[in-house]
């Protein structure tokens, strides 16, 4: 793709993936706000990925786009949307079966909750059913109509990753699905083709996803990609230390224009949380990078109540 900045040889990338589901929430956007950090110290380009493979809301993505800018954040056109790029993960997933990395697995949910793990698997991961089925085996499961997913055939139930927060990170790698049984890519897939083929060197996202990190830096060296960076930068949580949502009031821009506090006032509040800026004192974008130092961010979730906006 020729208007596609993330060329091999280009300036390395940091990124901002949101699902466009909706509104991004104070923690989204505080997650915002640290991988440009991290990107434009680290004199990198920042890129702004739709992860749009899933749920989508109309008109989303263009108000998460206004937020963003809305708190001085900028980046490199153009924006990617995954679901222009699905040729392409087709041809990664023909590749990967091609050559014979994968296999068709027909389990449901259920199932795979229910089967005796194995003993060489990690709790809670693939206990392997559909890996060694025969062909015979497979075109029966075929004929009942329930289409397969594809898994990949890990060769390893580990990988260590370097995460700028979180230091070395093992974690578990198990068949984890590359393509759902509606033919649709899976983010796990889509994020590392992505990652690798926009020249993203380092990624800075919610600490929810470092348990999927392992698998994710695996898949990139099975595609013959050197594996990111992560940073796996604290949640936000409401006082019950669980993860924002619509119950916790307001949470969003929108919201809390309405009560009268602006986008301004909104940095300047995920400054402080960030130790960043003094609590009362207004800051822009550019001076939390003139302050902006890794090894000084808060490790723990920010937690968020209705007493933290004036
Ligand atoms: N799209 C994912 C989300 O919004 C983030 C994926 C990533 O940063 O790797 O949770």
């Amino acid at each position: 793709m020729t208007d596609d900045p993330g060329v091999s040889g280009a300036t390395p990338a940091g990124r901002f993936a949101p699902s466009p589901s909706g509104p991004l929430h104070v923690g989204n956007l505080r997650t915002a706000v640290l991988a440009w950090l991290f990107a434009r110290t680290g004199g990198r380009r920042f890129l702004l990925r739709m992860e749009d493979l899933d749920r989508t809301a109309v008109g989303a993505d263009a108000g998460q786009m206004a937020d963003l800018h809305a708190l001085g954040l900028d980046w490199e056109p153009p924006v990617r949307y995954q679901t222009d790029r699905l040729p392409r993960y087709r041809q990664i997933i023909d590749g990967l079966n091609d050559a014979g990395r994968t296999f068709e697995c027909f389990c449901t949910r259920r199932e795979i909750l229910d089967a005796p793990s194995a003993p060489h698997t990690p709790p809670g991961a693939y206990p392997g059913t559909c890996r060694t089925l025969t062909a015979q085996q497979r075109a029966e499961k075929r004929a009942t109509g329930r289409p397969p997913a594809i898994r990949i055939l890990a060769d390893r139930t580990e990988f260590t990753v370097h995460d700028v927060l979180h230091g070395s990170y093992t974690g578990a790698v198990d068949d984890f699905v590359i393509q759902r049984g509606d033919g649709t890519p899976a983010y796990n897939l889509a994020v590392v083709v992505d990652d690798a083929e926009q020249g993203i060197d380092q990624v800075c996202r919610g600490d929810d996803l470092l348990t999927s990190a392992p698998r994710q830096a695996y898949l990139a060296t099975l595609l013959g990609h050197t594996p990111p960076t992560y940073a796996h930068v604290p949640m936000v949580l409401n006082p019950e230390h669980v993860r924002l949502s619509k119950r916790d009031g307001a949470i969003t821009l929108a919201d809390l224009a309405a009560l009268g506090i602006g986008p301004g006032t909104v940095l300047d509040h995920i400054a402080v949380s960030l130790r960043l800026a003094a609590p009362g004192e207004h800051v822009d974008i550019d001076t939390l990078a003139s302050r902006f130092d890794p090894a000084e961010l808060p490790r723990t979730p920010w937690i968020v109540s209705d007493d933290e906006w004036p």
